[in-house]
């Protein structure tokens, strides 16, 4: 038995499922998590000093790499100056102008702890903004776990809201309507249904929690239009694709324009951090200007602040890193595709730029129901495969893969090397 093994025997005892956070758990897997020890650039060490080449890069916030330099020199720096004083500081300004001078569908931001917050928030703007409480979200899309947000599809699309999760009660997803990623057929018939009273649609540019699901052509416009013509908010959900597919995200990457948008995981650099932003006349809606309540007691935390606004600054100034990531985003999962045609296998990859996902199915994967059709056993057996071999995934089939600056040609060619291992047992 290894140290993860105690540790997780120890865990379960004291932490629910004996993770802070679901999907660290394995679930799927059937074995122990492995607990990191430390990690650095695109490599993570767990407490048995197993090396692995990582692929989850703390879900997104690690886009430079583990230990970037820059940015942990500013964490020190700022640890000198005291942790925490909730209170007004310099670099909370520089931040927002930052994000403000550079993203140009944002012209105020606020700044919060985590994604959920930052959706949660925004879709309080958006109701405040509209007079409207009716939210539209998609199936498989994910927007963090406040109560309004946790809503399956449920019994089909013309359904309002059924919870998701047991303590939520039905009165807080009433006004959640789901309907069905890259059809803007199954939108139109809930603003038709909602009368007039949609606040919001929100959705994730890219679907990245149900494995990478990809926006067909015209889907985010039509959503834009739909919107216009409904009188709705569109919120981008950018806190995965967020200065990670552009700098501006998938607003920028996509030409299409958002409302609101929220941000989260790369904007901390690993520190917890979300924020949410969008046109002046919507978020000056906001407390204390407005009448929409929202606060944070450590919000703008100056060592989170530090971490975010020395990687933003980092990512603005080096912007071939895009182009970088998109290459090697073409390499780690065209090779992959190559892979399985060799191999004579029908499974399907989808990717955009340095987010991908191998999905064991037959089926073009375009929406939840089409990703549900995978073989998560075949995933599983995969992913202990591929952990054997020294390569570190998300343990479940419906989460991306994340590449890094750090993720070097050669490390991909090794990391298909292994793929390519796998598949011919
Ligand atoms: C991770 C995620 C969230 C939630 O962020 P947390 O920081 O985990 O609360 C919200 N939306 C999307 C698209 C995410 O990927």
């Amino acid at each position: 038995m290894g140290l993860s093994e105690e540790l997780f025997d120890r865990a379960v005892k004291v932490i629910p499922g004996g993770v802070n956070s679901p999907v660290r758990a394995y679930g799927a897997i059937g074995i122990a998590p492995r607990f990191i020890d430390r990690a650095d650039g695109c490599h993570i060490y767990d407490v048995d000093g197993k090396e692995y080449v990582d692929y989850i890069d703390s879900w997104g916030p690690m886009i430079l790499g583990h230990n970037f330099p820059e940015v942990k020199e500013s964490v020190l720096k700022a640890c000198e100056k005291g942790l925490s004083f909730g209170c007004a500081t310099a670099i909370e300004v520089e931040m927002a102008e930052f994000i403000c001078d550079h993203i140009p569908h944002v012209d105020m931001v606020r700044m919060v702890n985590s994604g959920t917050e930052a959706v949660m928030s925004a879709v309080r703007v958006a109701r405040g903004f509209t007079g409207k409480n009716k939210i539209i979200k998609f199936a498989g899309c994910y927007h963090g776990h406040s109560d309004a947000m946790l809503v399956s599809a449920g019994s089909g699309v013309m359904t309002s809201g059924v919870p998701d999760s047991a303590g939520v009660p039905k009165g807080c997803t009433e006004d959640t309507m789901t309907a069905v990623y890259n059809d803007l057929d199954s939108v139109r018939a809930l603003m038709e249904q909602a009368d007039g009273q949609t606040a919001a649609v929100i959705v994730e540019a890219v679907g990245a929690n149900m494995g990478v699901v990809p926006p067909k052509k015209g889907f985010l416009e039509g959503l834009r239009k739909l919107c216009d013509e409904y009188g709705a908010l569109l919120i981008f959900d950018e806190v995965i694709t967020g200065f990670r597919l552009a700098f501006g995200g998938a607003a920028e990457y996509f030409g299409v324009t958002p409302d609101l948008v929220t941000y989260g995981k790369i904007i901390g650099a690993g520190m917890p951090v979300g924020a949410y932003g969008g046109r002046r006349e919507i978020m000056e809606l906001v407390s204390p200007v407005g009448k929409v309540y929202q606060a944070g007691t450590l919000s703008g935390n100056p060592i989170a602040m530090a971490a975010g606004l020395t990687q933003l600054k980092y990512l603005y100034e080096h912007q071939e890193i895009y182009k970088d990531l998109e290459e090697k985003g073409k390499r780690l999962y065209g090779g992959m595709e190559k892979i399985l045609a060799e191999k004579n296998l029908p499974y399907h990859i989808n990717h955009v730029s340095s987010l991908g996902s191998l999905f064991f199915t037959e089926q073009e994967v375009v929406d939840y129901t089409s990703a549900k059709s995978s073989d998560t056993k075949a995933f599983s057996e995969y992913f202990k495969g591929m952990l054997a071999q020294g390569i570190h995934m998300a343990p479940s089939q419906f989460e991306a893969m994340f590449l890094s600056v750090a993720h070097t040609d050669e490390i991909i060619d090794q990391t298909l090397e292994a793929v390519r291992n796998y598949f011919t047992k």
